[in-house]
């Protein structure tokens, strides 16, 4: 299982990834959808080994890797303009991986054997790479990438650039191929249809671009209703000092405009002394994120945009009554936990105080 968690990047000063997290459960297929310049080759850097992020971690079967060096990672890559090595026959290139891992040689072959009938190349071998069809050596690339069993395999664009009859055909083999060997994979791509096609579930990297936007009131219903109040005691979404003109409802929309993060911050003291929280506390509550969205960094983008806010306009504190399935995720953000646990009647389910400080 691949876990990347509030992830930062930035170059030259510029937040190219601003704290974005991504999952992977063992087996399944991720895509990473998001427009040209949104950070997904970033992204996938990261996992690789081949950026250091500025914040955040990479874990993979549990083991945090977010400074290991890529060859001790255990992952596999292949990429848009993927170059076999000309020179080597289709069976080295796939052994390739193996070799320098040190696997004997009737393993590798028995192996390079089983990639081929996987790829639907059995008895391709011998093949010189330079008599491959384009998508015979994209599906030379593929099990290359997949010769040495790599705990998570990325893909960077690998159908990107052929024409749509192949690239249809390609898709559907290499989802089918992903299934058949049961690999963890995220494959990043612009394409729709194709993230649908391949991938067991597809999230966006909604780039630099998208801006965190002030939502009104009503706008934040409807996000809040099916993500907050669901299976819930009350149904209520409507709070009051929702149209209060000292409240800001701070969201994200997606590339069609729908309203996919709200969040509500409000001027309002913590309900005990919490150190600092007088009048210009201020509250964050309802957070919520399209669940398809979820694990996206939406959230956290939110979160440091309402305290930045809150921070500008003079509070010493902000403060939240956080379920406690979400603790972890405001403790990332800096936030303590006061006091002890409590029940609210609209949700039934156990919450912490969490506060956070502006900083001395
Ligand atoms: P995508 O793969 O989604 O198209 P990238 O991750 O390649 O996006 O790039 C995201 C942004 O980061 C772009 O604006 C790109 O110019 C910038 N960028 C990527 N790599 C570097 C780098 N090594 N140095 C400076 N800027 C970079
Ligand atoms: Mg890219």
């Amino acid at each position: 299982m691949l876990a990347v968690r509030d992830v930062t990047v930035a170059f030259d000063g510029h937040r190219v990834l601003d704290h974005v997290s991504l999952t992977a459960e063992a087996g399944e297929v991720v895509a990473l959808l998001g427009p040209s310049g949104s950070g997904k080759s970033t992204l996938l850097r990261v996992i690789a080994g081949l950026i250091d992020p500025d914040a955040g971690t990479v874990s993979i079967d549990g083991q945090d890797v977010t400074h290991l060096p890529t060859h001790r990672r255990g992952v596999g890559l292949v990429f848009q303009d993927e170059q076999l090595f000309p020179h080597r026959d289709v069976g080295a290139n796939i052994a390739f991986g193996l070799r320098m891992q040190g696997v004997d040689r009737a393993t590798q072959t028995a192996r390079v054997d089983e990639l081929l009938a996987l790829v639907g190349l059995p008895g391709f071998a011998r093949r010189a790479v330079t008599e491959l069809s384009g998508g015979e050596s994209k599906r030379v690339a593929l099990a290359r990438s997949l010769a040495p069993r790599p705990r998570v395999l990325l893909l960077d664009e690998p159908l990107t650039g052929l024409d749509r009859e192949l690239h249809d055909r390609l898709a559907g083999e290499l989802a089918d191929i992903l299934r058949a060997s049961g690999t963890t994979a995220v494959l990043v791509t612009h394409d729709r249809e194709e993230a649908a096609a391949v991938a067991d579930r597809v999230v966006t990297l909604d780039g630099a671009d998208s801006v965190v936007v002030e939502l009104t009131a009503a706008e934040t219903h409807d996000l809040r209703r099916a993500v907050l109040r669901t299976g819930t005691p009350s149904d209520e979404v409507v709070l009051p000092g929702d149209d209060d003109p000292a409240t800001v409802h701070l969201g994200l929309r997606d590339d069609r405009g729908r309203v996919v993060a709200t969040s509500t911050w409000r001027p309002r003291p913590a309900p005990h002394d919490v150190g600092g929280g007088g009048a210009a506390a201020v509250q964050l509550r309802m957070m919520a994120t399209d669940p398809a969205l979820q694990g996206t960094g939406l959230g956290g983008r939110l979160v440091e945009a309402g305290v930045a806010w809150a921070f500008s306009r003079g509070a010493d504190v902000v403060w939240a009554n956080a379920r406690d399935t979400a603790v972890d995720f405001y403790r990332r953000h800096g936030f303590d936990v006061v006091g002890a646990s409590f029940v609210t009647e609209s949700t039934g389910l156990p919450h912490h105080l969490v506060v956070r400080h502006r900083p001395r």
